[in-house]
């Protein structure tokens, strides 16, 4: 075992782990999945009979087990049942890999505005029109009271996260008032020292991004071959989100492709990770987020531990952590890092960031550990090191 071994170990059971109490965090999440699985599929059927969920997707760290610090940010896809079969949509090849042209079929279903719409439009104002009565139904959502706190509604926005061009997220607010909490309660992993959120309200923030469901098989002229074949996808198909190509030539005709989501093999691939993997990603996902400037978003990350643990089965911290940076190193030279699911889609495409310094800031980090790596487990120089780091990300 080396110094970086177990320093990744210290860091990810000192600040990757949930803050609050593991009974606290199981009532948070079924409080949520009541709200979105139950309540707001209901409410918006009540409100416009023309709509129906056909199923909420768990997405997000919270259900991949890689969420750090606390359970406040939850992400789901909504999968809108009216949308989700050949007959109201037609899907071509897009003009970039990884996005498709999708027409909406039943032309004016959405709207009686009258007004001529192209069929790309038509499908965009179809989720649109199904996101004002998902909102509508958000504010609805009554006070859920429990035995460790109340989830109480605050507001409901459409948000560009993590970037501004996802501008067809919906983000709905809650606050969660918390009892005091009592001694001796059971936690979800032992901390040794107290934490200062134990009385705090938590703010917990509801991501729902709406979209179609379709089998893989739809996608035999637009995704590649490798995908098509993948058991993962051809068990649960793809989703098509609103997040347009942006290109100049498909906004001149308002004809904007849309990506292509592979977000339920993701979470379940992610859920079943080597443990020692899900400790990588979430400790660099943590060292990433006092990065400022970095580009290296929690997507990019995910991908390449993807990649890496595939193909190299169970590792030890250390060299886990310096094969991500290493090979992030090399994806952000190049300007080229593949999905997973769909090789020939480029990640650093669909969110373009500061390449020379991400570069440069993973270059720094790479030097820093290899020289950590080295030096065996238990000698004093390492816990020099280790207090720099721990300064440097805001730790102590
Ligand atoms: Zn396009």
């Amino acid at each position: 075992m080396s110094s970086l071994d177990v320093y990744i170990q210290n860091l990810h059971d000192h600040q990757c782990i949930f803050q609050i109490p593991k009974n606290e965090v199981r009532e948070i999440e079924h409080f949520v999945i009541h709200i979105v699985k139950r309540f707001i599929p209901t409410t918006i059927k009540a409100l416009n009979p023309n709509f129906t969920v056909l199923e909420v997707v768990n997405a997000g760290s919270y259900f991949e087990h890689t969420k750090v610090k606390n359970p406040d940010e939850f992400d789901f896809m909504v999968v809108v049942r009216e949308l989700s079969t050949p007959v109201s949509v037609h899907i071509q090849k897009g003009c970039m890999a990884g996005y498709a042209n999708v027409k909406l079929r039943q032309r004016g279903r959405w709207h009686s505005s009258g007004m001529e719409y192209t069929p790309e439009k038509e499908f965009e104002i179809s989720i649109l029109s199904f996101n004002a009565f998902l909102r509508q139904a958000v504010s609805l959502v009554p006070v859920q009271k429990g035995r460790y706190g109340t989830l109480i509604y605050q507001d409901v926005a459409v948000r560009g996260k993590p970037y501004s061009v996802f501008s067809h997220v919906q983000t709905a607010n809650f606050i969660w008032k918390r009892k005091i909490c009592k001694t001796g309660e059971e936690m979800l992993y032992q901390r040794s020292d107290t934490t200062n959120t134990n009385n705090e309200n938590l703010k917990i923030c509801v991501d729902m991004m709406t979209c179609c469901h379709l089998p893989v098989d739809i996608f035999s002229e637009i995704l590649p071959i490798s995908s098509l074949s993948n058991p993962s996808l051809i068990k649960h198909g793809c989703h098509i989100v609103l997040k347009p190509c942006n290109t100049p030539s498909c906004n001149d005709k308002e004809t904007p492709c849309r990506l292509i989501s592979y977000t339920k093999s993701e979470v379940e691939k992610m859920a079943n990770l080597d443990e020692n993997w899900k400790v990588i990603y979430k400790c660099t996902k943590l060292l990433f987020s006092y990065v400022e400037y970095s580009g290296i978003d929690s997507y990019k990350l995910k991908s390449t531990i993807l990649h890496l643990s595939a193909r190299q089965g169970h590792i030890e911290l250390g060299r886990g952590l310096i094969l991500v940076l290493k090979s992030l190193q090399i994806s952000s030279s190049k300007g080229m890092l593949g999905c997973y699911f769909n090789s020939t889609l480029n990640i650093w495409s669909i969110s373009l960031s500061y390449r020379y310094f991400t570069k440069w800031q993973i270059l720094l980090l790479f030097k820093i550990f290899r020289v950590f790596e080295k030096i065996p487990a238990g000698e004093g120089q390492h816990l020099l090191l280790s207090q720099m780091i721990d300064q440097w990300i805001g730790c102590t």
